[in-house]
């Protein structure tokens, strides 16, 4: 069976080699993530050569996302040192260990400065909450509200808190150097708040010369009170849901997620659900029936794609976890439970767009796939944003265009060195699937093409549409 919902998976120390790679492309992932959270740019460099290599011989376009830390809080033990901690314990937090009351010290200290009596905060992935009882000269005073273990450089989260710092981070624009050399195909901002923090992360890839599409990771209130900015300055969306679950109450995440994949869907941007969603394979061959139903109800939402974190970066079962997500995906896709869009039609390729979208929906005449010729995608990122059930295939001459469509429900790229206007022909696109071993049409195929004279100019769209019975 063909998946249409898109698989990321995170390469870390159990899959980093070409078998894995092999047997997680084999299994279907689309988009590889590399975690700059963990590991050295030469590292990364080394593991995206590696997935380009096995993409490469496998004739597989393959996307690389690679993810960037952003501004996160890490909190530091004297001596890196556990700490355990009972209900109602009073914790002492410096900016420093210099301050020898600390027994837990913030080094960012516009965090320490921005922290009030009354506030709320996290440490370890929400595992223990405390809140600040009283600020003095050089320290803070907390109160913990449930017990657990305190370990050395664990996260930390204050929902709600504005922090009034860059999201990028230096060490980000370091790997950026470092990699603007690597081939990179997605770049996602963590714990992004506004616009300007995409504003600034494109600057930032322009100045180095890498040409990537932005993904917004949502991870906190500020983002949820911007996210239509977000998602209209953006090239798609992550719906972060490790830091958001903290950031936000637990309860309103899955309300969140439905309605910015719905937004996303209406701007035609890309969307991703991310983490947890096959947890417990990290350690288990096979998922809880509550990961198999998120899985399945992403799909229902209409998302573009699903990620894979520990999973597949340091779980047992890694290439098992890629399998059995394409397994729900599969089973659960073939069902038209997706919620509807009407798109706003602003142009007419929309117009054009449209009318394949509402052919191909129509019962009474049988379309199996739609082809498109796309130079920048927006042909077929459109027509993706219907979620119907038939194969589109975008057929390109740009590059980057091809490996961005891996991230879109339903693409797939065929990216062709040149394109003249023979190729709109069907006997030419059924040679290419045929060659690629791709799903062939039966009954009918609706190609969408432009008349580009000139590659720069505006195309005027064209609809054809093929039976092959008649
Ligand atoms: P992270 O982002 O894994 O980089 O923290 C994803 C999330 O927070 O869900
Ligand atoms: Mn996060």
């Amino acid at each position: 069976m063909k998946k249409r919902t898109k698989i990321i998976a995170t390469v870390g120390p159990v899959s980093n080699t070409s078998e894995k790679i092999e047997g997680m492309i084999r299994e279907g992932v689309s988009v590889f993530r590399f975690n700059m959270k963990h590991g050295d740019a030469e590292s990364h460099k080394e593991r995206i050569e590696r997935v380009q290599q096995v993409a490469d011989s496998m004739g597989e376009a393959i996307g690389i996302l690679i993810d960037l830390q952003g501004f996160e809080i890490r909190i530091e033990t004297r001596e890196s040192a556990d700490i355990c901690i009972r209900k109602g314990d009073i914790l002492t937090i410096g900016s420093s260990f210099d301050n020898e009351d600390a027994n837990v010290v913030i080094p960012q200290d516009v965090v320490f400065q921005s922290l009030d009596e009354g506030d709320a905060f996290f440490i370890d992935d929400a595992l223990l909450k405390f809140f600040v009882k009283e600020k003095r000269e050089g320290s803070i005073i907390a109160e913990a509200s449930n017990g657990g273990t305190i370990k050395h450089k664990k996260s930390m989260n204050v929902p709600g808190k504005y922090i009034d710092v860059s999201s990028i981070v230096d060490s980000d624009l370091e790997k950026l150097d470092a990699m603007a050399k690597s081939k990179v195909d997605f770049v996602t901002l963590s714990f992004v708040r506004s616009k300007k923090d995409i504003a600034m992360l494109r600057e930032e890839l322009n100045k180095r010369g890498i040409e990537a599409g932005v993904v917004a990771k949502i991870e906190n209130k500020h983002a949820l009170d911007n996210i239509d900015e977000i998602i209209d300055a953006s090239d798609a969306v992550m719906i972060a849901r490790g830091d958001l679950g903290v950031e936000i109450p637990i309860g309103e995440l899955a309300f969140w997620q439905r309605k910015i994949i719905y937004k996303c869907r209406m701007q035609r941007k890309a969307v991703i659900v991310a983490t947890q969603m096959l947890y417990s394979m990290i350690e288990n061959p096979r998922p809880t029936r509550a990961e198999a139903t998120d899985v399945a109800n992403a799909v229902f939402n209409g998302t573009d794609a699903v990620m894979l974190s520990e999973e597949t970066a340091m779980g047992k079962y890694a290439v098992e976890t890629v399998s059995a997500m394409r397994d729900i995906l599969c089973f659960n896709e073939q069902f038209d439970v997706f919620e509807k869009v009407r798109l706003e039609l602003k142009n007419p390729t929309d117009f054009i767009i449209n009318s394949a979208a509402l052919m191909t929906e129509s019962r009474k005449i049988k379309t199996d796939m739609a082809a498109i010729f796309t130079e920048t995608g927006y042909s077929a990122k459109t027509f993706s944003a219907f979620r119907l059930p038939v194969p589109v295939v975008a057929i390109t001459s740009n590059p980057k265009t091809a490996e961005i469509m891996t991230l879109y429900y339903g693409v797939t790229p065929i990216y062709c060195s040149s394109l003249t206007y023979e190729f709109h022909s069907s006997e030419l696109i059924l040679e290419k699937l045929s060659k690629r071993k791709l799903e062939i049409p039966e009954e009918a195929m609706i190609i969408i093409h432009g008349q580009h004279r000139e590659r720069s100019e505006p195309t005027k769209n064209a609809l054809t549409f093929v039976s092959f019975n008649s």
